[in-house]
């Protein structure tokens, strides 16, 4: 008998998690994957409202509250024209839990997962987790992930593969090109595509295009959450939606494991997908001005960045020591390593921080690259 699983003992602890504690109080966070914004006031309300009338005390049906189902089936209509039916969609404790049940559901042990190198820390750990095995691909040079490097790692153990545009850590957008042809794979290869839309609403240039919406089959799973979107990070509350079928089966996890989402969250996602989405156009807007204030920051300091098109994240190439460096002058940066092999040489840069504090970083990282030149 073994003490411990060897899937959990083959997922390590974060690298992000590491720079957290080696950060002192006083430190500039550029660390964080969350906005520096309230949740709007209309979604805490209906939440408040949901706690006081005792709405929100029993567990909801598996799947979520109905209102919450049918507000995100209208949202992926009013956003992109998209016909989702609510029954197909599960309400998650965050999109974590959203990817953790699309990969229990799918992966058999040994089937691999693809997925973008770098790439979001979680595709790893919940592939092995899932009995998987992850098969982590390069991206480009401009820090996209190419559909052919994708359609070259498909071998008959293929179980799935991942694409996450706007993309964490690199703040990459997908073109509609390659959107089309992640949906082509999946299709002509018989392949899950899950597609990862958590920063769906978070583009500057360009638009956010979904696999879901060129598939002719049903191998495309579209995650997100309210998380990003409507800075609601701490409610815990993403979906997943797609075909009945794969829905159901999600379900079998979703309900072991976690019974519903959480119901004051449901409450207060629904009051956020269907009220007014002006804070969520004020909060994209900022980040548009933080992204060029740190592009041109990071590029007067001599570092080769890639211009993010979303998200909240820059990702600069950057010399050996570099990040110890800057974190040695306060100011806390991701390697990017900890988001896989080949984030070596790179860093992650959030811009979910205050724009004073923001000036105030990129001249200490103007000072720490000399310094390290
Ligand atoms: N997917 C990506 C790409 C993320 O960056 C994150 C969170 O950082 C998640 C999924 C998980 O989101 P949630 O907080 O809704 O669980």
């Amino acid at each position: 008998m073994t003490e411990f699983s060897t899937r959990v003992e083959n997922v390590s602890i974060s690298g992000i998690r590491e720079v957290f504690e080696a950060a002192g109080d006083d430190d500039i966070n550029l660390g964080l994957g969350q906005p520096d914004f309230p949740t709007p006031e209309h979604a805490s309300q209906a939440a408040v409202e949901a706690i006081e009338s005792h709405e929100a005390d029993p567990y909801t049906g598996n799947k979520g509250i109905p209102a919450l189902r049918e507000a995100i089936a209208g949202a992926y209509d009013r956003e992109y024209g998209l016909s989702v039916d609510p029954g197909d969609v599960i309400a998650t404790a965050g999109g974590s839990e959203a990817l953790h049940l699309t990969l229990e559901a799918h992966v058999d042990a040994g089937e691999a997962v693809i997925f973008p190198d770098p790439g979001f820390v979680a595709y790893d750990a919940l592939t092995t987790i899932a009995g998987g095995d992850p098969n982590p691909v390069p991206v480009r040079e401009d820090l996209t992930l190419d559909p052919a490097t994708v359609e070259d790692a498909i071998t008959e153990d293929t179980a799935a593969f991942i694409v996450n545009s706007p993309g964490n850590p690199t703040g990459a957008v997908a073109s509609e090109d390659d959107v089309r042809e992640f949906a082509r794979i999946a299709d002509e290869h018989d392949v899950l595509c899950i597609s990862d839309e958590v920063y769906e609403h978070i583009v500057f240039d360009g638009e956010h295009h979904s696999p879901m919406a060129y598939a002719e089959t049903d191998n495309v799973v579209t995650v997100s959450a309210c998380s990003k979107t409507y800075s609601m990070t701490g409610w815990r509350l993403g979906w997943v939606t797609g075909s009945n079928r794969r829905i159901e089966r999600m379900l079998r996890v979703h309900q072991y494991v976690q019974a519903c989402a959480s119901a004051p969250a449901q409450y207060a996602a629904e009051a956020a997908l269907s009220g007014p989405q002006d804070p969520v156009e004020e909060m994209v807007a900022t980040f548009e001005e933080r992204r060029d204030l740190v592009v041109d920051g990071l590029e007067d300091a001599g570092l080769s960045v890639p211009t993010p098109s979303g998200a909240f994240y820059a990702m600069p190439e950057v010399p050996e020591g570099w990040c110890d460096e800057v974190l040695d002058r306060g100011v806390v940066v991701v390697p990017g390593e900890a988001f896989g092999e080949n984030g070596r040489g790179y860093a992650r840069l959030s811009y979910a921080t205050g724009t004073e504090e923001l000036k105030e970083a990129l001249e200490i990282i103007d000072a720490a690259t000399r310094a390290v030149r």
